[in-house]
């Protein structure tokens, strides 16, 4: 078991990402076939806690997941206020680039979901390169909504995967799990939100030097500009930490 910490109305696992690339791989060892349990990955950041807060929907499908990774600066911050100690960013670029490498060593079989039409492949194609003899059990754009579950599940269940990497963003891909990853046959899904546009190079990411400053936030604000409205969460979601701290110092 790992250690969580409750961050707000969302419980965040402490994990490295090296250990969340191995309880993937334990999933998939545990895992057989239909009707297995199976293993739904989170990547939280500031936005999901927020969003948790005023959707009951949402809280639950994360309540549900078997693994919640703090992804971004925001939530490194809020493990620092609450003196939990979160021990480093686990994104969804990085869990992807992680269990790549870790499922072309294996075999396990990769299936990538979601992203405007051919990225997914683009994405897939890159990996593969990366990490040759990764097993790319098969790629598919769909739709996000309940409506394309069928012929997306079609696609999934014909091509095996163990692993499902979804890429609709929050809290699309999320729901979309908690619907279909028990009756998809593989044993482990998870949301990796713009991971897709990255790797087919159709967004460029932080240099290096951003990443390990924490400031990726800040690069993907000045390049999609459109994200400022989403980020106007973060100020709120940092007040609302600090609040759980005093509450919880007033209680010891
Ligand atoms: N997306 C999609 N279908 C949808 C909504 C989103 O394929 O109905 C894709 C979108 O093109 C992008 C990804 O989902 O590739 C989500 O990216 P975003 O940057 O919003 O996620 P973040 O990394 O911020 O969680």
């Amino acid at each position: 078991m790992t250690r969580a910490v409750r961050i707000l109305d969302v419980e965040v696992d402490a994990v490295t990402l090296a250990q969340a690339v191995a309880m993937i791989g334990e999933a998939v060892d545990a895992h057989g076939g239909h009707g297995a349990t199976t293993f739904q990955v989170a990547t939280v950041n500031p936005e999901f806690v927020m969003r948790a807060r005023l959707d009951p929907h949402f809280r639950q499908v994360l309540r549900g997941a078997s693994l919640r990774t703090a992804d971004g600066a925001g939530l490194m911050l809020a493990g620092r206020i609450l003196r939990h100690r979160l021990p480093e960013r686990v994104t969804g670029v990085d869990l992807t680039l992680g269990v790549a490498r870790a499922a072309a060593g294996r075999g396990d079989r990769v299936f990538f979901l979601g992203a405007p039409p051919g990225v997914a492949a683009a994405a897939a194609q890159e990996l593969a390169r990366e990490f040759p003899g990764l097993p790319v059990a098969g790629t598919f754009a769909g739709d996000s909504s309940e409506a394309g579950d069928a012929e997306s599940l079609e696609a999934v269940r014909a091509a095996h995967p163990d692993i499902i990497l979804v890429a609709y963003g929050a809290p699309a891909q999320e729901q979309w799990l908690a619907r279909n990853l028990d009756v998809s046959g593989a044993a482990a899904g998870i949301g990796v939100g713009g991971t897709f546009d990255y790797l087919s190079g159709r967004v460029r990411r932080a240099p290096a030097w951003m990443r390990r400053f924490g400031l990726e936030w800040m690069h993907r604000l000045l390049r999609q500009p459109s994200r400022a409205g989403r980020m106007a969460v973060l100020p709120v979601f940092l007040l609302l930490v600090i609040r759980q701290r005093l509450a919880s110092r007033g209680t010891r």
